[in-house]
């Protein structure tokens, strides 16, 4: 049984097959998946994630400002993501948040600011973190160990892309390391030398769907019935059967997020 730890499935682009969508991850052997709501934090995007991750049994939910929207991270959208995040159903994680400097969607200050604030609320409400950062390697990991040492719940760094040295600082943090299908990618023999080092009991699989579909699917739509492949690249790298591979994976997300 495998678990896709990180998805966007409550958005439009599920909306005319959702339910299809669900039931091929189930026949595909993915039992749980955590749906990650992101979007302006004022647009009712957060609502839209929770309401549907309580309405399915196989779906766990988590909630936070994205890098992108971090010109929009105010006061009230912390109250707000604290609010449904203590109410909601299965809302397991706060995320995901962190740096982006590739797109620059939000000015880096900003997302400096949204970042550091959201760890902070994070710890504060004992809820692990789920990090996105892409170009922006040594501040993330030097916000990290500013603001999160210590924290009772720990984190994963989400469709790592990094360097092996990111990936050594985040597990001295005692961060998990989650792969997408990116690691199947022809070009990506960097990021598979760097997956063959984390060990076994800190590794998770997701698919970051809509985005990113493993091979042999590149450039369709992705779908959490994909991560298998990410699964199967995984084992091959850490020489072991896709069964282990899916029950390592699958226990270091239940202990991770407590479920
Ligand atoms: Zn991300
Ligand atoms: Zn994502």
């Amino acid at each position: 049984m495998f678990i896709d730890s990180h998805a966007h499935i409550d958005g439009p682009e599920f909306d005319t097959d959702r339910d299809e969508v669900l039931r091929r991850a189930r026949d595909a052997g993915v039992e749980s998946i955590l749906n990650v709501g992101t979007g302006d934090p004022h647009s009712g995007a957060f609502e839209r994630a929770i309401e549907f991750g309580s309405k399915q049994q196989s779906v766990y939910t988590a909630i936070g400002t994205h890098p992108h929207d971090a010109n929009k991270y105010d006061q009230a959208a912390e109250d707000k993501i604290k609010t449904l995040s203590s109410a909601g159903e299965r809302v397991v994680a706060w995320g995901e948040i962190g740096l982006d400097f590739h797109y620059d969607n939000s000015p880096r200050e900003q997302q400096i600011q949204a970042f550091r604030k959201q760890l902070r609320a994070a710890r504060e409400l004992d809820l692990p973190v789920i990090i996105h950062t892409r170009e922006a390697e040594q501040e993330t990991v030097a916000i990290l160990q500013e603001v999160y040492v210590g924290a009772s719940r720990k984190g994963v760094f989400h469709c790592f892309t990094g360097t092996t040295e990111l990936a050594e600082r985040g597990l001295e943090l005692g961060f998990m390391i989650s792969f997408s299908g990116i690691l199947t990618f022809k070009k990506a023999e960097d990021l598979r030398e760097t997956a063959r080092r984390v060990p076994l009991d800190r590794l998770l699989i997701e698919t970051d769907c809509p985005y990113l579909a493993p091979i042999p699917y590149r450039g369709k739509r992705n779908e959490p019935a994909y991560v298998v492949e990410v699964a199967r690249c995984l084992a091959n790298l850490h020489q072991i059967t896709v069964e282990a591979l899916a029950e390592a994976t699958s226990h270091n997300f239940a202990e991770l997020f407590r479920v």
